[in-house]
């Protein structure tokens, strides 16, 4: 007989069915034996009973089955409105045990009273929580949706490589040692930044990504060193287009997979970075109506922002986006670098920035001009950038683009609390995978291959 998930047993009354899945509880009563069985779409309540009970007897939590029986309806009283499968039970014929379970660690879906550190070790284990499940599945419609939608938009999903050369976003980056060229390293992406641009000049016109990017900060809030984008680039463009684009993504988004939460202000308020400095001394205001609401989304672009602003931890100029963006104004010869403003624009939803973008700088004299500002000298300029100077003067399109985090998006779109919540598999707060155990040690032999000496 062919198994069929716990959900498409409602429509099955009378009719003999199999189900597979977990033992999420037993109940014995004497000579029945109750248990709830789980699968990926949810709970049914299975009842044993006559010669079948001392086989039910066995089961354990967590232990996997297959049970033939036949569905029917409750009686009244024993009605459950709470779950899908509610209104009926199974009648179990057949039990088999496809595998036994030891007593897990925590109780299934016990999250708030289970240590961090020990949901990340059994990550598959805290992963069977229905809410955890939920939450992997909405962020799987998310990226099906997403992808949909720039499709019908005539974007090409292009994937852009994660061995490269590094791209200044802010972060430190993680170096990858060469096997084959010692003494080299590669770096993985902060973002695609360059990628997508080199894509406009390649005359792709409308790229977009899913893009797994990188970046090696000291512990900083709810941030994860890997983590999702939706990365976009678009030519002939200006500010409002790519905002206009991304704007109807979103609404489109939240009506289809979010039905239950409402947009507090269509089309999105657009803030000046001053004004909003100002009047919320934050440049990323939490605009809900209601903060209690768990259903509104209030999100809102930031524009002109500055183009440059003074680094927090060295004395210097550095880009407030990085070096692509094109500034508002052209470049006067008088006039302060940090009074110019930048063709950037962020979008904040209820307190967080979920993204941010501009439109680029396509002609080689100004962005060499931006890197003098920054600092670069001409052989630094060249050794790090001069494949950007030279793709400039092959004929690049003017064009622009944003990444959104789509792990704070969804963070913020399931009501959880921290990004880690809509990651399968996320790191500590220190950059540590419990379940896998990494950062690890190599081998003396995997270390002289890379050329590598460790003094600790
Ligand atoms: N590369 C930028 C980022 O990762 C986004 C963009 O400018 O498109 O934040």
């Amino acid at each position: 007989m062919k198994r069929i998930f716990v959900n498409e047993t409602v429509n099955k009354i009378g009719e003999k069915v199999k189900v597979s899945g977990w033992v999420n509880v037993r109940r014995d009563h004497g000579k029945i034996i109750f248990i709830d069985l789980r699968d990926r779409t949810g709970l049914l309540q299975v009842v044993f009973a006559g010669d079948i009970v001392k086989k039910a007897d066995m089961l354990r939590s967590e232990w996997v089955v297959s049970i033939e029986g036949k569905i029917k309806e409750r009686p009244e009283n024993l009605k459950n409105s709470k779950i899908e499968t509610g209104a009926i039970e199974m009648e179990a014929e057949e039990l088999e045990i496809l595998n036994e379970a030891k007593t897990p660690p925590f109780e299934i879906g016990d999250k708030d009273k289970i240590s961090e550190e020990l949901r990340m070790e059994y990550r598959y284990l805290d992963l069977r929580d229905s809410k955890m499940q939920k939450n992997l599945i909405k962020r799987s419609e998310v990226l099906g949706f997403l992808n949909n939608y720039f499709k019908s938009q005539k974007f090409v999903e292009i994937e852009t490589p994660a061995l490269t050369k590094g791209t200044p976003e802010g972060a430190r980056e993680f170096v990858v040692p060469s096997r084959k060229h010692p003494g080299k390293f590669y770096v993985l992406p902060q973002s695609p930044q360059q990628f997508k641009q080199l894509l406009m000049v390649a005359g792709f016109e409308r790229y977009f990504q899913i893009a797994r990017c990188f970046r090696d900060e000291d512990s900083r809030g709810d941030r994860q060193p890997e983590f999702t984008q939706l990365d976009v680039e678009m030519s002939f463009v200006e500010e409002n287009d790519v905002m206009n684009l991304i704007e109807e993504a979103m609404i489109k988004l939240a009506k289809n997979i979010f039905p239950e939460k409402n947009i507090s202000s269509e089309p999105f308020p657009k803030l000046d970075y001053d004004e909003a400095m100002e009047k919320y001394n934050s440049d990323k205001p939490d605009l809900r109506k209601n903060k209690d609401d768990p259903n509104e989304l209030a999100f809102a672009w930031i524009v002109n922002m500055p183009l440059f602003e003074y680094s927090k931890t060295e004395k210097k100029l550095v880009s407030s986006h990085h070096p692509f963006t094109a500034p508002s104004e052209a470049l006067a010869k008088e006039g302060k670098p940090e009074d110019l403003k930048a063709k950037a624009y962020d979008l904040v939803l209820n307190g967080y920035e979920i993204g941010g973008g501009s439109i680029r700088i396509h002609q080689r004299e100004l962005q060499n001009k931006i890197f003098e500002i920054l600092g670069l000298k001409e052989a630094e300029i060249e050794a790090r950038f001069g494949h950007m100077l030279k793709a400039f003067e092959y004929g690049a399109p003017p064009h622009g683009g944003i990444a959104l985090g789509l792990d704070r998006l969804l963070m913020i779109l399931t009501n959880e609390s921290s990004i880690r919540e809509v990651i399968a598999f996320p790191k500590t707060g220190d950059d540590r995978d419990l379940l896998m155990g990494a950062p690890s040690e190599i081998s003396e032999n995997q270390l002289k291959d890379i050329h590598i000496k460790c003094t600790k």
